[in-house]
């Protein structure tokens, strides 16, 4: 047995979190997944919730909204307590991010009058980088992109720089979607305080990865996916934050019904209740925010400092083998290599990557690929043994070495 190998399994016999890989349905044992950041695997709690819904609806028909009608809010409360580390009610689960953030961003834009010019960097995932172009574009307002260096991350100093007393709205990512890399929450939400601008977090890459100081930075609002590290399954609904202090003094651009004070009353005129439901616009989807609903429980029950830590040790194994192993074929790292300032994610570059990455699905093991030429490894703590990492990049080592990847198309497919 290689040290690396026995390193693993110490690791692994050691690790607190061993025990929840049970707790997901694991179709093929065999199969190295690394890819928990794009979409997580199916918790066995889930399938089981979901048959039961499904179940309810056969059985109670419309009553079941007498419990449906608050799940969205119920959810939000355990994404608020065991994820997020933030009070019940600042959190509501709904629509999907992209729509979250136009809404949280507009209601920010409104509650700026005067201010005409939105923060954002260039590598900011694009379905932001897109809904702030369209708002900035609708309002006659500025969109300043700021220029990030995308294995690095976004710097405190360039947000800094970029601040004046016409900026309404700052919207970053706090963990970066490519390369891992942790943005500086507190000093950057500090720094749109101080020039009277709204912070907006995008936490899809952080919630159920990382711990998120949305509290002790004082940041606005934010908005998150639970499809990835939080594990609820495709498409399922996301999930907005809005400070409490906040939250009666700013108003979405959707009025929807699901927003307004006594809903069935079916009154004339929009009138949105004070706390985070006003937030809300229709009818949610009840199946999703169950699987949400177990998603979130998992994660809160095995606490997030604890996840976090086992997040930064796979890491830093990946690191390890990587250096050993990879660097000698040309691949280098393409994320930061302090742990703390790295989340789920370990990045790694070579100018054939896309090749790369076909040629280790083929071998059973299942890496990202983003653009340009980069591998992203997602190394999800309730899953993740430190042997899969190790049996990941002992396939990848393998595939270098005997050039396996040559033989597979250098053309994109649609979805990577
Ligand atoms: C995955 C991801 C999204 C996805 O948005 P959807 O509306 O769910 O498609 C948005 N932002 C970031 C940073 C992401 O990583």
């Amino acid at each position: 047995m290689t040290d690396y190998l026995r390193q693993a399994r110490d690791l692994d016999a050691a690790d607190p979190l061993a025990g929840f890989r049970d707790r997901f349905v694991i179709a093929d044992d065999h199969l190295v997944y690394l890819d928990g950041n794009s979409l997580g695997r199916l918790p066995v709690s889930t399938r089981d919730r979901l048959h039961r819904a499904i179940d309810e609806w056969g059985t109670d028909l419309i009553q079941g909204w007498e419990r449906w009608i608050t799940l969205s809010r119920e959810v939000g409360d355990v994404l608020a307590t065991g994820v997020l580390d933030v009070s019940p009610g600042e959190v509501l689960l709904s629509d999907s991010t992209s729509v979250n953030l136009y809404k949280l961003a507009a209601a920010a834009c409104d509650a700026r009058p005067g201010r005409r010019v939105i923060v954002t960097d260039d590598d900011n995932f694009p379905t932001d980088r897109y809904v702030l172009e369209g708002l900035a574009d609708a309002r006659g307002m500025e969109l300043r992109v700021l220029k990030t260096d995308i294995d690095l991350g976004i710097s405190t100093a360039t947000v800094r720089e970029a601040l004046d007393g016409d900026v309404a709205l700052v919207a970053l990512s706090h963990v970066a979607y490519r390369s891992g890399a942790v943005a500086d929450m507190m000093a950057i939400s500090d720094a749109a305080r101080g020039a009277g601008a709204l912070m907006l977090w995008d936490l899809c890459h952080s919630a159920g990865a990382v711990r998120v100081p949305l509290r002790a930075s004082g940041a606005d609002l934010a908005v998150g996916c639970t499809y990835k590290h939080l594990n609820a399954g495709p498409g399922a609904p996301a999930f907005l934050y809005v400070r409490s202090d906040l939250q009666a003094a700013l108003r979405q651009p959707i009025w929807g019904w699901f927003g307004q004070r006594n809903q069935f009353d079916m009154g004339v005129a929009y009138d949105p209740v004070e706390s985070v439901e006003r937030f809300q616009v229709g009818t949610p989807p009840v199946l999703g925010g169950y699987a949400v609903l177990e998603g979130a429980r998992l994660t809160a029950e095995a606490g997030i400092g604890r996840v976090a830590e086992k997040g930064a040790a796979l890491g830093a194994y990946a690191i390890a083998l990587a250096d050993a192993w990879l660097a000698p074929h040309g691949i280098r790292l393409a994320s930061p290599r302090d742990s703390a300032r790295r989340g789920g994610h370990v990045t790694l570059y070579h100018p054939r990557a896309w090749q790369i990455s076909q040629a280790l699905r083929a071998a059973g093991v299942v890496p990202d690929f983003r653009t340009p030429d980069r591998l992203r490894l997602g190394l999800a703590p309730l899953y993740t043994r430190f042997q899969d990492v190790y049996a990941g990049l002992a396939a990848l080592r393998e595939v270098m070495e005997t050039e396996a990847h040559l033989r597979f198309p250098e053309r994109h497919s649609r979805v990577t």
